[in-house]
């Protein structure tokens, strides 16, 4: 993108300009001044740099600074700061916030939850000691601290707490120098015009005549492209490839990024003709598929410097009104003074807010914050002028392409929330929140404002509320069906309505404060009801949206939408409840509300319906006919909802239904109540299995209908109404219209019950009649709706409590999900949850895991099964959970009798009535009569149960009535009339309850009959009969019968269950045949017999492992094993079918002691010599199943086979994958990779003791392999200076010339090598399963492609094998744990595999390599191996215990001749020799690094005893000999110094106990089987000596030389010098943690507020994620930072963590609260290990309690993480959640 610089720099005079300028300035004509200024410079600042900082400096020196000179008329600096003075402190915060900053807001104090304060204002307020939330912000809006009315109490923190001098308001402006005001007056009037036109311009290859260059334009033109919501980043990022000339996906991916941040790009620069085809092509090569193209335009140079000008000037301006009050004051008053054509420069802007890309449009917005909205004076005007235009701006934005955020629709938050003027929430996060709480003013504790605030005015004066409603009635229009019904379909993907949808957020907003009762005018009162009528029309819109009709015949062909509708109806649920609450606060505005609502209903109506008469009783009522099994009926009726849910506020006026004030012509409440009624019988009859064929959309409106989200303005609004019904109806008519409408007129008819012949219809009549004797207890028992019953809101709240707790214990979460989302009723909620609950905590403490809340005792009477909410699972629970509880309680009687209902209140009494009332009575006696009679075929226990659950209730009202003294209500009198009457009825039930199979249903009726009776005598009536006979107890023995009779049944049904599992295992196995071939059914859990029986080593009084000593070895390891496969079990030998375990194997990174090294290129690494910060390194484990080798690979082919098949369908979507050889165990799923080899014990290979009669010194082992190092690098003098083996090994028998005779001779017989020739060769399918083993050790632990004969293949196997023994003993160390008897078995098999494995392997490979790898290693140690090469090492460089194990194993196959060998690493001498060669050598590397040990003090002081003295001398001479300076600090004392070194060398001698342990099966000494500190039971296990001086002391020459040669090494000087840069570890090696984490969570959002993208200078990070392992923080999953790792896209996440855990990561992202795990390509998330109060974690910060640290969680991360269970983490998660799999985690 070369322009030319074309653009040379005119001459220019500051000093001539100003005066230039304040001349015009003083004419009044500054504007065109500026312009000529603007004119040439603009374009020479902005045309042609690339440099930012030079284009920075330069639009200084010829833009910025002249203005702001011509301002200040002096030294702008000294005069801002005059200005700033003269500031009154402000007592509002105003921060704005960045995306990502952590919010708080108070529950206790904030009126309402938009209320928010940043962290500064938090932390220094009260409120950090109230019940608050914490959220993170999602940009935009600001702290309210200073806000009177944002807050209830405490609204300032002690940073903005108000200044007594400061009460007077005076006007800013007066405060500044009038000249300087002038000049300020001119400039902004300038500056603005001119920003208004260059960004309303709309052309683009000139300016305005005035702004225009003189003379011809040169021929520069940019390709611009703009960013829309339809294209994706990757068609953008091709497209640009195509179209750009020389693009390169990193440039098209910066362009794609930068459009997508700043809404447009300059793509290309050059002539216009190429230009104009870098245009065409982007625009055809996006316009196909029909879609629209990308917007791209071809713009002259000087048009978009002049915009990128303007863009600078709004930022400049911003700066400027910020320096000063008085500033600020002048250009609000400046913008928003109309001009000739009599709008605003402000209204300018925000009228072409759409037509600006975005980053211009985030500057204007951000302008219009800080300048108008900071100012109080100017918001109000601002508000009123955003009304003005509102329907204009939300018109367009409906059209417009832009999200919501970065449109200037979004600023009506700041506007219209209430009380204050400006809030903080932008809308995007609504949006992007789903779960965020809708704003509701249900339960303010009402705030009465002084003044009228901006939402309040604007409805009074400015018709807000119509303004909102009337551009969104538009809107609907055009989804009016015939009937004038809305219809949502989803097929439209017109986003424009799902935009206009945004004004119902608007209009919740204007509606939140409510006015209290004395605030309410005439104005205010016209303009709400003017809002209220546009309201109506939105509901008469929606009444019976989604209408249904019952499908017979065939299914439906397709499901209905149904989704559209119920969000519109979410949506408008706060509104409903707002217009109602206003409504509820003025009397003449709730009449008129309520008439035009019913007239409103009324025109809803089809007048069409005929009517019919019915008789029951002796009743008869005239009924409207209509069949809801036949015609429509909808599930949506939100005008008959609003209505009732205003009736209920009647009383508080004293109005009363019909009265003549209320007036409204033909409003029949048999109308009313039939909209609601016909929702009920289709639920019923939906229940009932009639509408089956209507599908999934019914059962899901019903379900939602039923649902908490929504049914708060649904199902309980049509109860209310039903309600309202039975309140002015008459009891008989009202339960003949029910009747009817349920169609069970016949069914109430006693001769139903003789049978005719057709039984079908019988089933559904019967399940009819229990819903409608639900609806009845319904209608009777629900009254906890303040104003219908006696009841507060808290009560009503605290039932819904009480009757979740009845289903169960729940956790804070669990109960807060199931409660309706009120966010101001919050704190109330909690306050009712204790007043019913008890919380009982985790059973430990910092155990993870929640606690849960119990209901408590008082609480449990009030438990009714018939709860409206519950649904029909619910309900049963709840049931048998009360039941289960009495039995426990041993409790007397198990009854669950109804609860007392609360009174009605006045208005509703008339509905008790329905209880006496003949139909009503003709019902209960009639079921009583079926529940007696011998045969019925229309009863159902369900049915009585509800009967008695209606007598119980009429109890409790007669009860209630008699006390009152209240004899309207005569139950008890109607019950005793009629043959047979209803206690007689009950007296024989309980007699003779041979029908009734429940026991509570028994229980029941006994207490009906009591309480029966008991009610019976307080009225006093005669005849009273007495309690003669006492009903509570049924026939004992016949009880005992039916329950021994019950448990036969479920006995067989128990078995019947059985036998159809086990056939479903048959079937299964059938079907997988191939897997388990002559697999038994049985696959119980087997183990591989692990025979490490470390109880026999208590025999040998202290065992040996090396040396000539050596104790007798036992057997360890896996002996014996069960192939999990075909369930064979077998002895592991060498010579039969070969055993394996399963096994995982993966680069590691969990010890490194350095963690911002990149990780080297397993390609070019030469592993050799492991770096002493061990930091990387190959890792295996195993589940510890064994399976034969062959039975193994079948599975494994059948595997290969079936995910062939699959791949070539659905690519990547398994937990395991297929490409890297990964499969699950078999038996466990635990994640595997590879197999490891069984071999036997070693010692049971050979036949006879492997010690030969040898006697030789430990010098003159040394010397012989000093020689024979040296005489092999002498030889191979020929070799080039590059070859990285220059050795040829010199013969034995050349070595032994050089040595004495007896030497000699014993030198040889070290090498006369055990081997097992005796017992024969390993069989074929061992040594391939060894070769494969180590092939794929060699391509996992180096992330390299498999490679057969590559000679790092041996050393993988061995670094492999020391590296897992490095990490257990650092686990086991870190847990302080001891290394034997405390590990699962399964690691302790591996591990014995894996040594064992290590040992043999050298088997299966060329032996020269081996032998070249021995040399090497020998020389590394004996001579000056280490210091060739490319990169020249020194003894401090290697860790010591990796090369113990690679010398062990190389060792025996030096001197062996042949291609292969058969030796084994058994020579006692040798390997003890070895050892303590290499401990030697590890104690010198201790003591030269231990000076950089901080000392500790020990508690104790101990004796310098003769060895730590003699330790001290050696320590200063060998530092002596490596030329260290005495350190600073004085030396520590003897016997610290032989503590630190005993420490430091510690770890090594545990794993080389592990390590010579496993290899010669020398079982472990007792006092290693504790943990132990103490290195003399190590050394003793190892025969080394328990001094340690005696290893340096009289030890010979050669060793005293060799320890010279290390210590002499100019790399070891050089690195042990503080200048070099390479930093050293110390021993021991500490055991690497996760980073530390913050005790509170808000700290740590806090911490990363601050991050940025690192890739698009200091913008904000969408999603910064932080690595637990080393603490960096990424900007993840987001193109701006995703990079390019072989020919693979990836994110910054796994770009982080292929170099930080080599593709192994444990992140934390975060704004989420989430933990992310990434293994390679595959990622699971985790909840972040933070808890709330309740233990409750909030993955995805959704509640937003406050959090903190759960030390539990995190150290459970920490071990996942430390003993690399990672990859089998996400393998697990990935097989439970399968949508896991979509996700694409190297994007991450
Ligand atoms: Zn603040
Ligand atoms: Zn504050
Ligand atoms: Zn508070
Ligand atoms: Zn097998
Ligand atoms: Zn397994
Ligand atoms: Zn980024
Ligand atoms: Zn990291």
């Amino acid at each position: 993108m070369a322009m030319k610089n074309v653009f040379s720099t005119p001459e220019y005079r500051q000093d001539r300009l100003l005066e230039e300028w304040w001349t015009s300035c003083e004419q009044g004509n500054l504007l065109s001044a500026l312009k000529k200024h603007l004119r040439t410079f603009v374009l020479c600042v902005y045309g042609n740099n690339h440099d930012s900082t030079k284009e920075e400096r330069l639009a200084n020196k010829f833009l910025f600074r002249p203005m702001e000179y011509f301002l200040c008329r002096e030294d702008p600096e000294v005069v801002f700061e005059e200005l700033k003075a003269k500031n009154m402190p402000s007592q509002l915060c105003g921060k704005v916030f960045k995306t990502g900053e952590p919010t708080y807001s108070c529950r206790d104090c904030a009126n309402d939850p938009t209320c928010v304060l940043c962290i500064d204002c938090f932390q220094n307020g009260a409120h950090k000691n109230h019940r608050y939330k914490m959220n993170t912000s999602g940009g935009g809006g600001y702290c309210d601290c200073g806000d009177q009315e944002a807050w209830t109490s405490h609204p300032f923190c002690d940073i903005h707490s108000p200044n007594v001098a400061h009460q007077e308001e005076q006007n800013p402006i007066e405060t500044l120098p009038v000249d300087l005001t002038d000049r300020a007056s001119a400039l902004f009037m300038a500056t603005l015009q001119y920003i208004v036109e260059i960004l309303i311009w709309g052309q683009c290859d000139n300016l305005p005549s005035d702004l225009q260059p003189e003379g011809e334009l040169h021929d520069t033109y940019i390709t611009m492209l703009f960013n829309d919501e339809v294209h994706t980043y990757d068609q953008v990022i091709k497209t640009l490839q195509r179209a750009v000339k020389n693009c390169t996906a990193q440039q098209a991916r910066e362009f794609a990024t930068l459009v997508d941040r700043e809404g447009r790009a300059m793509v290309y620069g050059g002539c216009f003709a190429s230009c104009e085809q870098c245009r065409s092509i982007i625009d055809q090569s996006t316009s196909r598929h029909n879609s629209k193209p990308l917007k791209v335009q071809v713009m002259h140079t000087v048009v978009v410097a002049h915009q990128t000008f303007c863009l600078k000037l709004m930022v400049w301006l911003q700066k400027m009104i910020e320096k000063s009050d008085g500033l600020r004051r002048l250009f609000c008053l400046l913008s928003m003074k109309p001009q000739e054509d009599g709008q605003s420069l402000m209204e300018k802007l925000l009228l072409h807010d759409t037509q600006l890309w975005k980053v211009a449009r985030v500057l204007s917005h951000q302008l219009l914050m800080a300048g108008v909205l900071m100012d109080q004076e100017c918001k109000k005007q601002f508000a009123i002028i955003f009304t003005k235009w509102y329907p204009y701006v939300m018109r367009d934005f409906a059209r417009d392409d832009h999200d919501h955020d970065v449109c200037v629709a979004s600023l009506s938050v700041q506007i219209y929330t209430v009380p204050s003027l400006h809030y903080s929430l932008l809308m995007s996060e609504f949006l992007l929140d789903t779960h965020y709480r809708p704003v509701s003013i249900t339960s303010l504790s009402v705030q009465i404002f002084a003044v009228g605030t901006v939402a309040r005015m604007l409805v009074t004066d400015h018709d807000l509320l119509s303004v909102i409603l009337v551009p969104f009635l538009e809107a609907c229009e055009e989804k009016k069906n015939v009937h004038g019904v809305l219809t949502l379909s989803k097929a439209e993907r017109n986003p424009s309505f799902k935009r206009a949808c945004f004004m119902l957020y608007d209009l919740k907003y204007a509606l939140i404060c409510k006015p209290a009762s004395d605030e309410w005018n005439d104005k205010l009162r016209n303009n709400f009801l003017k809002g209220h009528e546009s309201f109506l029309k939105l509901l008469k819109l929606m009444q019976g949206m989604d209408e249904v009709k019952r499908q017979t015949g065939m299914h439906l062909e397709y499901e209905p939408e149904w989704e559209g509708a119920f969000n519109l109806q979410m949506r408008v649920d706060d509104v409903i409840a707002s217009f109602t609450e206003w409504c509820s606060t003025d009397r003449t505005v709730f009449i008129e509300a309520y008439r035009k609502t019913a007239q409103m209903l009324l025109q809803c109506r089809d007048n069409s319906q005929k009517s019919e008469q019915h008789t029951v009783c002796g009743h008869t009522v005239k009924c409207l006919k209509y069949d809801v099994l036949s015609k429509a009926v909808s599930i949506h009726l939100p005008l008959s909802r609003y209505l009732a849910g205003l009736h209920v506020y009647m009383g508080k006026f004293h109005l009363h239904f019909g009265c003549p004030e209320l007036n409204v012509e033909n409003l029949d409440p048999v109308k009313m109540i039939e909209p609601p009624l016909r929702a009920q019988v289709m639920i019923a009859q939906s229940q009932a299995g009639l509408w089956r064929r209507n599908g999934y959309a019914l059962l899901n409106q019903i379900y939602f209908y039923h649902n908490v989200k929504c049914r708060q303005e649904m199902y309980d609004k049509d109860i209310l109404m039903l309600q309202i019904g039975a309140s002015v109806i008459d009891g008989n008519e009202f339960l003949i219209h029910l009747l009817n409408r349920y169609g069970l007129l016949v069914w109430i008819k006693p001769e139903y019950d003789v049978p005719t012949g057709q039984d079908d219809n019988v089933r559904q009549t019967i399940m009819l009649a229990e819903e409608f004797l639900n609806l009845v207890l319904i209608i009777l028992g629900e009254r906890f709706v303040p104003g219908l019953g006696q009841v507060t809101r808290e009560d009503a709240l605290k039932r819904e409590i009480i009757h979740l707790l009845c289903i169960s214990a729940m956790s804070n979460s669990e109960l807060s999900k199931n409660l309706p989302d009120n966010t101001n009723l919050e704190t109330g909620i909690e306050d009712a949850i204790h007043a019913v609950a008890n919380f009982r905590k985790p059973s430990s403490i910092g155990a993870a895991g929640s606690g849960k809340f119990e209901l408590k005792k008082e609480c449990y009477k009030e438990f009714n099964p018939y709860f409206y909410h519950y649904c029909r699972t619910d309900q049963s629970q709840a049931e048998e959970s009360q039941i289960k509880r009495k039995k426990e309680e041993k409790s007397e009687s198990h009854t669950l009798p109804p609860p007392v209902p609360p009174r009605f209140a006045p208005q509703f009494v008339q509905i008790v009535n329905l209880l006496q009332c003949d139909v009503m009575i003709h019902i209960l006696s009639l079921i009583l009569q079926r529940s007696v009679a011998m045969r019925s075929r229309s009863w159902s226990e369900t049915q009585l149960d509800r009967v008695l659950h209606l007598i119980g209730l009429a109890l409790h009202e007669q009860k209630r009535s008699i006390q009152d003294g209240n004899i309207a209500f005569d139950f008890i009198g109607k019950a005793l009339k009629g043959q047979p009457n209803l206690m007689k009825l009950l007296e024989s039930l309980v007699a003779d309850p041979k029908n009734i199979s429940h026991d509570s249903t028994k229980d029941l009726l006994s207490w009906i009959l009591q309480m029966f009776m008991e009610v019976r005598q307080m009225t006093s009536l005669a005849e009273a009969r007495g309690p003669t006979e006492q009903p509570t107890t049924f026939n004992k023995e016949e009880n005992e019968a039916a329950k021994k009779r019950k448990a036969r049944l479920a006995a067989k049904r128990k078995e019947k269950i059985i036998a159809k599992i086990s056939q479903m295992q048959q079937n299964f196995i059938r079907d997988n045949a191939e897997l388990f071939e002559s697999t038994d059914a049985d696959t119980s859990l087997m183990h591989g017999t692990s025979e490490m029986d470390i109880s026999e080593s208590a025999h040998h009084e202290s065992p040996v492992a090396v040396g000539k000593f050596k104790s007798l070895p036992c057997n360890i390891g896996i002996t014996k094993a069960t192939c999990i496969l075909c369930q064979e079990e077998q002895e592991v030998s060498h010579n039969s079918r070969a055993m394996v375990l399963a096994g995982f194997v993966q680069r590691s990174t969990v010890m490194s002691q350095c963690k911002n090294k990149d990780p080297p290129d397993g390609e070019k690494s030469d592993p050799l010599f492991t770096s002493s910060d061990l930091h990387v390194g190959s890792f295996a484990n195993s589940c510890g199943h064994t399976m034969h080798a062959d039975c193994w690979q079948s599975f494994f082919q059948a595997i290969l086979v079936k995910e062939r098949r699959r791949l070539s369908r659905i690519p990547h979507s398994l937990s395991y994958n297929i490409v890297q050889l990964e499969y699950l165990c078999p038996l466990c799923e635990s994640l595997s990779n590879t197999v490891i080899p069984l071999v036997p014990a070693l010692h049971t290979l050979v036949s006879e003791s492997d010690i030969s009669d040898v006697d030789l010194s430990f010098g003159d082992w040394l010397d012989g392999l000093q020689k024979t190092v040296e005489n092999s690098m002498k030889q191979d003098t020929s070799a080039s200076k590059d070859d990285p083996f220059p050795f040829l090994l010199c013969s034995l028998s050349s070595i032994t010339k050089m040595m004495a005779d007896s030497v000699a001779s014993n030198f040889q017989l070290l090498w006369q090598y055990v081997s097992y020739a005796s017992g024969g060769r390993f069989s074929e399918s061992l040594m391939e399963m060894m070769k494969k083993f180590a092939k794929d050790v060699y391509s996992f632990g180096l992330s390299v492609d498999p490679d057969d004969l590559n000679h790092r293949v041996p050393i993988m196997a061995w670094n492999t094998c020391a590296y897992t023994i490095v990490n257990l003993e650092q686990y086991l160390r870190g847990e302080g744990k001891p290394l034997f008897g405390s590990s699962p078995t399964r690691s302790v098999d591996c591990i014995n595999a894996l040594v064992k494995f290590a040992a043999v392997c050298g088997h299966v490979m060329p032996q020269k390599i081996i032998k070249k790898h021995c040399l090497r290693l020998l020389s590394g140690v004996l001579s000056s191996g280490l210091e060739r090469g490319n990169d020249p090492q020194c003894i401090l460089d290697i860790d010591l215990f990796h090369y113990l194990v690679a010398v062990t194993m190389a060792l025996p196959s030096l001197y062996t001749e042949g291609a292969t060998s058969n030796a084994l690493p058994l020579n006692s001498l040798n390997n003890q020799y070895i050892l303590k060669l290499v401990f030697t050598a590890h104690i010198v590397q201790a003591m030269l690094l231990s000076d950089r040990l901080t000392e500790h003090e020990a508690a104790v002081k101990m004796e310098n005893d003769a060895e730590s003295i003699a330790l001290m001398s050696i320590y200063t001479e060998i530092r002596r000999k490596a030329g260290c300076l005495p350190p600073s600090n004085s030396d520590p004392l003897p016997w610290q110094f032989s503590k630190h070194i005993k420490d430091a060398v510690l770890p090594f001698l545990r794993c080389a106990t592990v390590l010579y342990h496993n290899l010669t099966g020398v079982p472990i000494p007792a006092r290693l089987q504790e943990w132990t500190e103490e290195t003399d039971a190590f050394c003793s296990y190892l025969s080394l000596p328990t001094n340690f001086s005696e290893l340096f002391l009289s030890q010979g020459e050669l060793l005293e030389g060799l320890i010279n040669r290390w210590c002499s090494s100019d790399i070891l000087r050089a690195r042990l010098s503080s200048a070099t840069s390479q930093s050293l570890v110390s021993y021991p090696l500490s055991v690497n943690h996760l980073i530390h984490l913050p005790d509170d969570y808000s700290q740590l959002i806090n911490q990363i507020s601050s991050f940025t993208c690192p890739s698009s200078n200091g913008n904000d990070s969408q999603l910064p994620t932080m690595c637990l392992v080393c603490g960096v923080v990424v900007c993840s999953q987001s193109y701006c930072c995703q990079t390019e790792i072989k020919d693979t896209k990836v994110g910054a996440a796994t770009e982080h963590t292929l170099r930080c855990g080599s593709g192994m990561g444990i992140l934390l992202r975060v704004r989420e609260c989430q933990i992310v795990l990434l293994a390679g390509t595959k990622g699971c998330f985790i909840p972040a290990p933070y808890v709330d109060s309740y233990g409750e974690t909030d993955q995805g910060l959704r509640r937003g309690n406050p959090l903190h640290l759960c030390k539990d969680s995190y150290k459970n991360l920490q071990k996942m993480w430390f003993t690399h269970c990672i990859p089998e983490t996400v393998a697990h998660n990935i097989e439970s959640h399968m949508n896991l799999m979509s996700i694409h985690w190297q994007h991450l």
